[in-house]
Parts: C-alpha cells; sequence; structure tokens
C-alpha cells in the first residue's frame, strides 16, 4: 500500500505539487487526471526518486528511501531506445535491476506473444505501429515484478482506434494478473474504463479537487479472449 501524506515540491519559485495526499491499496487500479503541466509526472519523479519531495511517502507504513525496488515506472516520452531491438528494449528493466541479459531475455520472450508483439523480437521499434511499440514499452515495464506499476499516460500518443483497443487490452491484462497500478492520464473515458479510483488534481500547484471511486463493478477473473480480440 502506498500512502502520500502533504507532499509539496517546488522547482525554485515554481511551486508545482501544493500537498498531495493519496493512498493506493494492493491490487487497486487507481488514477491521476489533471490539467496539462499540473505536476502529474513530478510526482512519479518523486516516486521514483529522481526529485526530492516534501512530505511523507510511505510504502507499507515505511518510508520510500529505497524508491528504485517498487516501482515499474513507464515514463511519458522516449519509452524505448531507438538504437535496441525489442528484445533488448523489453529487457531493460530486468537489466537495469541486475538480470543478466540472457536470463532477461528468456523471460521476457515468452511474454511476446502475450503482448500481441510475436515474430517482432528483432525488429527495431521504428519498425513496429504506435500500438505495438506502446506495448512493448508496458511489457519491458510490468515484466519487472514490482510491487507497483506507474504509468504515466502510456497511449497519450496513440490515434483514437488504436488508443480504444490498448486501453481494452490493459484492462484485460490488468484481470488477469492482478496488477497493482497508478496510472496517469488526460483521459476521462480511459480512468473510469481502468480504475477503481480517480484522484482530480487542479491545475498547478497542484492540489486533489476530487476522488471519485468508480461505481462500475468489474469481472476480476481472466478473460482471454478480450486480450486477444484487444491485441490489435
Ligand atoms: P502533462 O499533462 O502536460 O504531462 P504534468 O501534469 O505531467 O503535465 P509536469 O511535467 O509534472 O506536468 O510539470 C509540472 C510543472 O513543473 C511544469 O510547469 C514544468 O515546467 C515544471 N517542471 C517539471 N520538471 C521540472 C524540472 N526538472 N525543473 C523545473 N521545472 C520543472
Ligand atoms: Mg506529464
Amino acid at each position: 500500500r502506498l500512502e502520500l501524506r502533504q507532499v509539496r515540491k517546488r522547482f525554485g519559485p515554481l511551486e508545482v505539487l501544493a500537498g498531495v495526499s493519496l493512498n493506493v491499496a494492493a491490487g487497486e487500479f487507481v488514477s491521476i487526471l489533471g490539467p496539462s503541466g499540473a505536476g502529474k509526472s513530478t510526482l512519479f519523479q518523486l516516486l521514483t526518486g529522481a526529485e526530492k519531495a516534501e512530505g511523507e511517502m510511505l510504502f507499507d507504513g515505511a518510508p520510500l528511501d529505497d524508491h528504485g525496488s517498487r516501482f515499474a515506472f513507464m515514463p511519458q516520452r522516449d519509452a524505448l531506445m531507438p538504437w535496441r531491438r525489442i528484445l533488448d528494449n523489453a529487457t531493460l528493466g530486468l537489466e537495469v535491476q541486475g538480470v543478466p541479459r540472457r536470463a532477461a531475455r528468456e523471460r521476457v520472450a515468452p511474454l511476446f506473444a502475450e503482448f500481441g508483439l510475436a515474430g517482432f523480437e528483432r525488429a527495431w521499434p521504428a519498425e513496429l505501429s504506435g500500438g505495438m511499440r506502446q506495448r512493448a514499452a508496458l511489457l519491458r515495464t510490468v515484466v519487472q515484478e514490482r510491487d507497483m506499476l506507474l504509468l504515466d499516460e502510456p497511449f497519450g500518443a496513440l490515434d483514437a482506434l488504436t488508443r480504444a483497443a490498448m486501453q481494452r487490452w490493459l484492462e484485460a491484462m490488468w484481470r488477469r494478473h492482478h496488477w497493482t497500478a497508478l496510472l496517469i492520464t488526460h483521459d476521462v473515458r480511459e480512468a473510469v474504463l481502468l480504475s477503481d479510483r480517480i484522484y482530480v488534481f487542479s491545475a498547478r500547484p497542484a492540489r486533489i479537487v476530487s476522488e471519485i471511486k468508480v461505481p462500475l463493478p468489474r469481472p476480476r477473473t481472466a478473460d482471454a479472449s478480450v486480450a486477444r480480440e484487444a491485441a490489435v
């Protein structure tokens, strides 16, 4: 369980986060909605330890000091390295964790089919469609088996059709794997489709202006056919 209490952040004179308190329980899928420039990505920079925060950040009741070991992070931009083949991009997260490249490849390779990427192991990122690139970046993120996923606008760069397909696909994958996730998005429909709860940020300096419990009951059983259908 992740718990943030009155987290604040300024960059010099610029106040970005004005005291954010939120929590994410194990197995929960929580989204953050908010205007551009509010400070959403900055919050992830604090969680991953890239920037220092004021306030309390707790994981399972203990201060979050060893950030790296808790989160699998998919950044908003530049998720794939263009000079590495898809297979070698997919292993990057594990390699950062200290898994040797060869062992990392063995762990990642069987997942290519599940992610709709079978046959593209040796392709370069530029040879894939936008949706496939996002799935490859997600594959690299989820294979790390951390406690929690941090997804920063994973479908932001996609056209509407691919985006809708990817949202259904992520929902099916989440149901099957019971991930704990915190998702940043601009897309209200995406947040409602995917989340148990939604936090709405104000414009900068961000505070939480609303917390919404999504009332739609969702089946939590595996449904491989949905995943296949959505894997376009
Ligand atoms: P978007 O929805 O467009 O991705 P966001 O909510 O993710 O926006 P952030 O990227 O968190 O917004 O940026 C919030 C503010 O903090 C912006 O004004 C940005 O310029 C500023 N900012 C972010 N990182 C830094 C930094 N390292 N140094 C100085 N200012 C920064
Ligand atoms: Mg952002």
